[in-house]
């Protein structure tokens, strides 16, 4: 018998009902995590991702909650698609919300279909040069969509009342992004005419679709170390009240913030800028990745070998000639993050 493929027409009109059931519960207690929230296409019975304590020890849990009809829980805690269901890969649909129970606390996760582009390129500070729009502004993020980058890069500080803005500089319009609140940063013009958009309105940009990812770059506090920390917690805190976690990826020049996303998350894509650790360091504090610039590349080309060898991700910033993007992936880097995302996406095609 052929795997039942599921129809997408049902599922598109239960989404905003799943997504106003999410927001009713507030936000998930920061216990249950899954290694991984992206559903294979076309294979009956995929599993998703296993339930794991924040220590990433795995978790029994029961599924109380399940509107699409789609998904089951294996006896190892698994969560996967009923035996003879698959996702079509022409279905619209691709958000699909669940909750679960484990020791009597509920939590509410999104499961997203597997479309995302694996093209290495990661547009900096999204798509802007070659487009009309600013570095860091949600066009930005939109024309990086567009043209079918694997991710699109971008900056945060924690504003003076705590929330996460978007800029690559501590400084936007005359004004200390640490020392301003969110309302007045979210005033200010940018060059393009839009405003300086926060975390939120960024992950909820990068959720209408399931091409391109997010690699979120939390800035080091030029205040104090635990502020550093505080901005982190936040935007943990925000991607888990939209249960945005298949859509990220993180970085920071802050080796202790790397280490935290990990602590709150041990299945974060997480990735070092620093340039100042072995793939072997990284691997025992299980950190993910290391996204290095390319002077300290050049200087260790060995890297590659040592970080396949350790089971961590190659990322490289700024890449932005053509002979250099021809080394790296001739190296075979996982990403390469540049300005000229539309001359990598030629290469990689
Ligand atoms: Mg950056």
């Amino acid at each position: 018998m052929r795997p039942r493929s599921y129809r997408s027409t049902k599922v598109m009109f239960m989404i905003p009902v799943l997504m106003a059931a999410v927001t009713a519960f507030g936000q998930s207690s920061p216990g249950l995590q899954l290694n991984n929230y992206t559903i294979p296409v076309g294979k009956a019975g995929a599993v998703v991702g296993q339930f794991h304590d924040q220590q990433g020890i795995a978790k029994a849990v029961k599924l109380v909650e399940d509107t699409s009809g789609l998904f089951d829980i294996s006896r190892k805690g698994e969560m996967k698609l009923k035996k003879k269901t698959s996702l079509a890969n022409n279905g619209a649909a691709f958000k699909f919300a669940v909750t679960v129970e484990s020791n009597g606390t509920r939590e509410h996760f999104i499961l997203v279909k597997d479309n995302f582009i694996r093209n290495k390129v990661v547009a900096h500070r999204g798509a802007w040069k070659n487009n009309a729009g600013s570095q860091n502004s949600l066009t930005s993020l939109r024309d990086a969509i567009r043209i079918g980058c694997e991710g699109s890069e971008f900056d945060v500080w924690l504003s003076s009342d705590g929330v996460p803005m978007i800029s690559h500089d501590p400084h936007i319009g005359g004004k200390k992004l640490e020392e301003t609140p969110a309302a007045e940063l979210g005033a200010i013009d940018l060059k393009n005419g839009d405003k300086v958009p926060s975390l939120e309105a960024y992950i909820g940009e990068i959720m209408k679709q399931n091409n391109t990812r997010l690699v979120l770059e939390i800035k080091p506090s030029g205040v104090s170390k635990e502020r550093g920390q505080q901005l982190a917690q936040t935007c943990m805190d925000i991607i888990r009240r939209h249960n945005a976690q298949a859509w990220m990826y993180y970085i920071s020049f802050d080796y202790d913030i790397c280490k935290k996303i990990a602590a709150l998350d041990p299945f974060a894509k997480v990735a070092y800028l620093n340039g100042d650790k072995t793939p072997a360091e990284l691997k025992a504090d299980k950190i993910w990745g290391f996204d290095y610039n390319w002077k300290i590349i050049d200087d260790n080309m060995n890297i590659f070998k040592d970080a396949r060898k350790n089971d961590v991700t190659v990322n490289i910033w700024t890449v932005n000639k053509p002979e250099q993007m021809d080394t790296y992936l001739k190296a075979g880097t996982d990403y390469l993050t540049t300005d000229e995302p539309e001359m990598l996406l030629q290469k990689v095609k």
